[in-house]
């Protein structure tokens, strides 16, 4: 049997598209500085090297960090995010720290930092689990496939982004979509419960799963927690929240529409009834 031909630079990165591949990372970091067959040689060609003259012998200064250095222990990552996010007093300002932030390893993996979209004086808050790849690209949330079903949620109820704001427990896209670790989740915490609290919304909507999980801080599974009010405290003020299923979820699974609507229905209600209280 005549062998098959290897496959083509062009057919593998095909067949790594189709398999849902766009970014050239592992999950986890590998320290190159382990593996004697790149280091030997280097050490070789140190040790091999003629003397430098006296000059070239001066005392070099520390390098200064570099950007995707390694990042500090996730519980002093927590700590420092719990501390800058309570020192932001508006929402400029918590994004202009996030910026900076170097305590989630995402960061050095992301594109950019997707903050949020929509409008900051909204009434309804929305907010999702964390970019894909599409936010990545543009900077802002839900703009892919389940962004443009969640549009249609939202027109379904009379909103639209100018309407709502929109932003995600994590703000870095985890590479290759991958599911982000329990702490990465709690070194990004902070960040996104401040943003609730300087939004300050009515009414508080958490999308999917693992960010009903992580903000409404339950262990229910979403068929169990959506659907049902509960409080948000800020700290300052309780908010009104409720969950309802993450739009890639309907994509995959269109049947729990229904019980989607029965939620958009009761966050629609509630804002009525919340604008006729204020308004008497
Ligand atoms: N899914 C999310 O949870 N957030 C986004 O911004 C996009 C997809």
């Amino acid at each position: 049997m005549t062998p098959e031909p290897a496959p083509s630079l062009r057919q593998l990165l095909a067949f790594y598209l189709d398999a849902g591949v766009d970014c050239a990372l592992n999950d986890e970091p590998m320290n190159r500085l382990l593996d004697e067959e790149i280091v030997a040689p280097a050490r070789a060609e140190v040790r091999d090297a003629p003397p430098r003259d006296e000059a070239r012998r001066a005392p070099v200064p520390p390098p200064a960090p570099r950007p995707g250095a390694a990042p500090p222990s996730p519980d002093a990552a927590i700590v420092s995010a719990r501390e800058a996010a309570a020192t932001a007093p508006t929402l400029d300002a918590l994004r202009a720290l996030m910026e900076q932030f170097e305590g989630c390893a995402l960061r050095s993996t992301a594109t950019r930092l997707v903050f949020a979209d929509g409008n900051p004086q909204a009434r309804l808050m929305l907010v999702g689990e964390a970019p894909g790849r599409d936010e990545d690209i543009e900077g802002r949330p839900f703009v892919g496939r389940s962004g443009k079903l969640l549009d249609l949620m939202l027109a379904a109820i009379g909103l639209d982004r100018s309407k709502v704001y929109i932003a995600n427990v994590i703000p870095w896209r985890p590479p290759g979509n991958r599911t982000p670790t329990p702490q990465e989740i709690q070194i990004c915490l902070p960040f996104i419960q401040r943003q609730v609290e300087l939004v300050n919304p009515d009414i508080v909507m958490t999308l999917g799963n693992p960010a009903t999980q992580t903000l409404l801080q339950t262990r229910e599974g979403i068929m169990k927690s959506r659907g049902r009010w509960t409080d948000y405290n800020t700290g300052t003020r309780t908010i009104r929240a409720i969950a309802t299923f993450h739009p890639a979820y309907l994509l995959r699974s269109p049947a729990y529409k229904r019980m989607t609507w029965m939620d958009l229905r009761a966050v629609a209600q509630a804002l009525d009834s919340s604008a006729d209280k204020a308004a008497s």
